[in-house]
């Protein structure tokens, strides 16, 4: 059974009339399996709410996803929750240019949450936003001890720069 199925034969009866779609769908059901961003027993949040129009539906909300991986500067295993806004359009004629269409009376939520899930996961993570990484040279985690490594050689066109702006300073 697809949770992501919704009947909206009564939603486009009547425009103006919403419905709520709330459930938690484990990732494996949106037929994602990459056990490099999710866990095996990940699940998106998926909180939704559809708003008939007089010629479709317009889908708005946002998904949450817990994703897993490993930091791309100190290699630690990292984990988050990553948000995805949903705004769609659906339409049983199609009429705008990126709506999607409504076949018979049932519509399909679960590729367009497949394909936010997908994109919005990291694939190369953060620890956190302000990871020290791993020193070049000998390969601490500078987020946890420092080394005695020399700072990498500055370029020599940029050192010709301090100077200038050095001069600059000195001037009255
Ligand atoms: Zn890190
Ligand atoms: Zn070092």
């Amino acid at each position: 059974m697809n949770p992501l199925l919704v009947n909206v034969a009564e939603l486009l009866r009547r425009p103006g009339s919403e419905r709520v779609v709330e459930v938690d769908i484990p990732i494996a059901d949106l037929g994602v399996d990459d056990p490099t961003r999710f866990a095996g027993d990940a699940e998106v949040s998926v909180r939704l709410r559809l708003d008939a129009l007089s010629d479709g539906i317009v889908v708005d909300g946002v998904l949450r996803t817990s994703w897993i991986g490993v930091c791309r500067r100190c290699l630690v295993d990292t984990s988050g929750v990553v948000e995805s806004d949903v705004h769609e359009l659906y339409q049983r004629v199609v009429t705008a240019a990126d709506a999607f269409e409504i076949v018979g009376e049932q519509l399909d939520l679960r590729p367009v949450v497949r394909e936010l899930v997908l994109l919005d996961a990291p694939s190369t993570p953060l620890c956190r936003i302000d990871c020290a990484g791993l020193c070049p040279n000998c390969g601490v985690d500078r987020n946890l001890e420092d080394c005695e490594c020399e700072p990498p050689p500055v370029d020599p066109r940029w050192s010709a720069l301090d100077v200038l702006k050095e001069e600059g300073f000195k001037r009255p």
